[in-house]
């Protein structure tokens, strides 16, 4: 198939990248010339303007960082939507809100044009090994027939239910991984604090009642875990500043439906506290930072401190 690409960036990229290895054409458009090019080196066709990448396009997909960036791109002043072929699918694999997801595929949908919204999960590391987990809203026609090339960059695909469902039950998603990778934090900084080995202690909540996706697959203590950011300085993985955002999507949803999320709301605070000591480009499982003492006996953890340590 043709696929116009727009945002090969930590996820665009190798999205895009598995594409080609599956066969299809890709042609790849992005705001930063550097990431163009190595989406050229890994196959694909590299477009020089939006329209162009949407020219003959079978399939369109995007994954951008933002709401504003997903209307620009489609309904903007130079917008792509009238360029698409009426005949495409346009697949939207950016977090955004479920309101915009629905408008934009309202739009869309007006001028007979086929669109869902499919926000991943799986991070990095999923997105290079083509084993995301695809959250599907809109038609079950749509979604059955962006199955084959969803299949292509992601081991699951999921129908949430219409349009703007699959965005929310991602934020449901990240609202849920955010305060169970704190609640992971804190428990093994009192373990440690109270002289328990963290690997032993992971160990145990492993085995136990605790166990949890953070813990298991993501431990935040450094060393605990090879090959997860914390024992590469939290480097990598899945930026502070983006479980920020969507947190603040999560809230902004919980708001619109009177929904009680205490975890989230404190979750977004200690998330915002911690983006602001420094942390926001880390990856999330750095909060673990946040409970840890400045010097042995403080009474004070750093997060709770007014100055990054
Ligand atoms: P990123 O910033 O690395 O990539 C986004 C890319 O979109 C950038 O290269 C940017 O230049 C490009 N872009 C912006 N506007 C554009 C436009 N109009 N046309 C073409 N390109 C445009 O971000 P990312 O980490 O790849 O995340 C992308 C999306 O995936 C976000 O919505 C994020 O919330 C979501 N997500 C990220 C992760 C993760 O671990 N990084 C995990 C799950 C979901």
């Amino acid at each position: 198939m043709k696929i116009g690409f727009f945002g090969v960036g930590h996820m665009g990229g190798p999205m895009a990248a598995n594409l080609v290895k599956a066969g299809h054409e890709v042609v790849a458009f992005d705001l930063v010339p550097a990431l163009l090019e190595t989406a050229v080196k890994d196959g694909a066709k590299a477009a020089a303007s939006a329209a162009e990448a949407v020219q003959g396009a079978e399939v369109v997909i995007s994954m951008l960082p933002s709401a504003g960036a997903v209307r620009g791109l489609y309904l903007g002043n130079d917008g792509v939507l009238e360029y698409i072929d009426q005949s495409a699918l346009i697949i939207d694999c950016s977090t955004i809100d479920a309101d915009t997801a629905r408008e934009v595929a309202a739009i869309a949908r007006e001028q007979g044009r086929a669109m869902i919204d499919a926000p991943v999960s799986g991070g990095v590391g999923g997105a290079r090994a083509g084993t995301l987990t695809f959250i599907c809203g809109g038609d079950e026609d749509a979604i059955d027939r962006a199955r084959p090339v969803l299949e292509c960059m992601g081991a699951q695909v999921f129908r949430a239910g219409d349009n703007g469902a699959g965005q929310l039950a991602k934020i449901c998603n990240n609202m849920l991984l955010a305060i169970h990778m704190i609640g992971t934090a804190e428990a093994l900084q009192m373990g440690v604090d109270h002289g328990l080995d963290p690997a032993v202690l992971s160990d145990i909540m492993k085995a136990s009642s605790g166990d949890n996706w953070s813990l298991d697959k993501y431990n935040p203590w450094p060393g605990v875990m090879d090959n997860v950011p914390s024992s590469k300085d939290y480097e990598g993985g899945f930026a502070v500043k983006l479980m920020n955002k969507d947190l603040g999507l999560a809230l902004q949803a919980a708001l619109s439906t009177q929904s009680a999320t205490p975890m989230g709301n404190l979750a977004k605070s200690l998330y915002a506290a911690h983006g602001n000591h420094g942390y926001a480009e880390k990856d999330f499982s750095s909060i673990q930072i946040f409970f840890r003492h400045k010097e042995p006996n403080s009474s004070l953890p750093l997060g709770f401190q007014r100055q990054s340590g």
